[in-house]
């Protein structure tokens, strides 16, 4: 990924000017303040209270169990120190956390912010911050995301569908000049399925669908005991045969002959809906990243439906586990 030009959102027009401007100064201190707000000083947000309660029984970076407390950090976070590897850690060490810039209390608000459909560019600007500190935060909730819908069951009424999502504009491929038409390679293929609770989008490739697609994207993602509500499309049907799901089909044809409110399959045709404007909404995304943006949008309307549950999961993903993401490694920093 490009680092892209990062102008710290602290700086006013003002800052090396002795001017009596009484207006500049004005702007100044008050956007000052409220930057100061915005990203308050670690001592101040009684952040160690919570990283202190986290009970260490070993060391994290050999797993010892030699380990004893060593003295405070200067924003009051217990330290540690291994007499087996003989380093210094604290709970943040080997977590998203570590080396962190900006304070678990700033990740609330950015979390919200996400969960509220903000775009990254719009994030960085509500909370002061670069977009590349946004970005770099986002990719931080991809890697706690990585596996949420690995345990995702659905159950009951089922509905299924695929949906299609562009390549972006420098991957399109043509024949004799010409965009290729229908399901090309040019569209990827999610995969969808919904239950009223739960969601589930997997990228299932580019182009059509097939058999053993479907049945490597929803086979363990539905309960056999569910009843399966779909279109006519081709690939469900080893899915049906396979699970032995009691199933409602209809005719994709005449569904289209019916009105939006009458569609029997209005539920998945929604959730369908929401995940285009959520990924259109970080238009221009990498697309290597679009399962991530899938989990994310998973994460975001499944249960428990109350923001600040959400908001309480991922702090306690982030805290327990040992993943870390480092800035350099996510841009390429030229020298
Ligand atoms: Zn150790």
């Amino acid at each position: 990924m490009k680092n892209r030009i990062d102008n710290s959102r602290k700086k006013t027009p003002w800052d090396n000017s002795n001017d009596e401007d009484i207006i500049a100064n004005f702007i100044k201190e008050k956007y000052v303040e409220n930057y100061k707000y915005k990203h308050p000083k670690l001592i101040d947000t009684k952040e160690s209270e919570i990283l202190n309660s986290i009970i260490i029984n070993e060391c994290r970076y050999c797993n010892s169990k030699n380990i004893k407390k060593n003295g405070f950090t200067k924003n009051k976070v217990q330290k540690y120190y291994c007499n087996n590897c003989k380093r210094n850690f604290t709970a943040t060490t080997g977590t998203i956390f570590e080396n962190h810039k900006i304070s678990i209390t700033e990740w609330i608000e950015f979390l919200l912010d996400i969960f509220n459909y903000g775009s990254t560019t719009l994030t960085s600007k509500v909370n002061k911050n670069s977009i590349n500190t946004s970005i770099f935060w986002l990719h931080k909730v991809f890697i706690l995301l990585k596996h949420w819908q690995d345990s995702i069951l659905l159950s009951g009424d089922v509905y299924i569908d695929e949906m299609f999502y562009k390549v972006i504009k420098e991957d399109i491929k043509t024949n004799e000049g010409k965009q290729l038409r229908g399901l090309s390679e040019n569209q990827y293929c999610i995969g969808v399925g919904y239950d009223g609770k739960n969601i589930i989008a997997l990228v299932e490739g580019t182009g059509k669908p097939s058999s053993a697609k479907t049945k490597e994207t929803f086979g363990k993602h539905i309960d056999y005991r569910s009843r399966l509500i779909h279109d006519d499309e081709k690939s469900h049907r080893e899915l049906v045969k396979d699970l032995a799901l009691e199933e409602e089909r209809y005719n994709s044809f005449l569904l289209k002959k019916l009105d939006d409110k009458e569609n029997p399959l209005r539920p998945i045709n929604h959730q369908c809906d929401l995940i285009r404007q959520f990924l259109n909404t970080h238009s221009g995304f990498n697309r290597e990243d679009l399962q991530d943006y899938l989990n994310l949008y998973c994460f975001m309307n499944s249960n428990p439906k109350n923001k600040l549950k959400k908001v309480k999961i991922l702090l306690n993903l982030a805290l327990t586990t040992k993943i870390t993401l480092k800035y350099r490694d996510l841009f390429e920093i030229k020298n």
